[in-house]
């Protein structure tokens, strides 16, 4: 494979995501103020399996950051974190003539509860990254489902009121500067640590030595500032 097909890596740190999650939390205390954090996640790390790649979405760390910081931001409020499960399965290079369905399959969900512990909340969906939005889109639409379930259940006079008081945002620690494969309905509440390249990132707790996988994020860290200085 030549150099320019290489997908470039990015290791990022434990630092960084620290760091990028600290930036955002006062702007996200004030404005979206959530009662309620919903991290996507999945307990193992991406893996190719019958030519099939399975994305799996990490947001449990990077919520739970967050809280630390949203308590010092509030009043004090300890949020609850709910974990919600997605894998992507989509097909690798090679095999779209197969024509597999891309799909994001649920691994875990809220439980039969779920409507009734979203609904009058404003909740803030957590995940590490935005790349192709489908995770993203499938989490909110199905979400916003279990409100709507949940609602049927209402008189129908306080329908409108308590979907109006129910509120979606999104936050992920960095957002793929790419064209997307799914959309967020207009006006979504979303905030991203950081605008990324369309890179793959390299995240800390899929290392298994993370002294190494500091020495490579520096190591970036080191080539891109070289890289900028030979361009000017
Ligand atoms: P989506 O394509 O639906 O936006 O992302 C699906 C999932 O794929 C993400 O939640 C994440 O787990 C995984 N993913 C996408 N891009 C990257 C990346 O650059 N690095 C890592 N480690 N996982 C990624």
């Amino acid at each position: 494979m030549s150099n320019e097909n290489q997908v470039k890596h990015w290791h990022v740190t434990y630092n960084n995501i620290h760091n990028l999650i600290r930036k955002n939390c006062s702007k996200i205390a004030v404005d979206f103020n959530p009662d309620l954090l919903v991290a996507i996640g999945m307990s193992s790390s991406p893996f190719t399996c019958h030519r099939i790649r399975i994305n799996q979405a990490l947001g449990f760390f990077p919520a739970r950051v967050m809280r630390t910081f949203l308590r010092e931001a509030t009043t004090k409020k300890t949020l609850q974190i709910q974990a919600i499960g997605l894998s992507l399965y989509e097909p690798v290079e090679g095999v779209a003539e197969e024509k597999i369905a891309e799909e994001v399959i649920r691994t875990q969900w809220l439980g039969a509860e779920a409507g009734k512990m979203l609904l009058g909340k404003r909740v803030l969906i957590v995940d590490e990254v935005d790349d192709t939005r489908k995770t993203l889109s499938y989490a909110l639409t199905e979400l916003k489902r279990d409100v709507e379930t949940e609602l049927l259940n209402r008189p129908e006079a306080d329908r409108d009121a308590l979907r109006a008081s129910t509120k979606f945002g999104i936050f992920v620690v960095h957002n793929k500067n790419k064209p997307k494969l799914a959309e967020l309905p207009e006006g979504t509440t979303y905030y991203s640590g950081e605008e990324v390249d369309d890179v793959w990132l390299d995240y800390p707790w899929e290392s298994t030595d993370i002294e190494e996988h500091d020495r490579l994020a520096a190591l970036d860290v080191e080539n891109a500032t070289a890289a900028t200085k030979k361009d000017v």
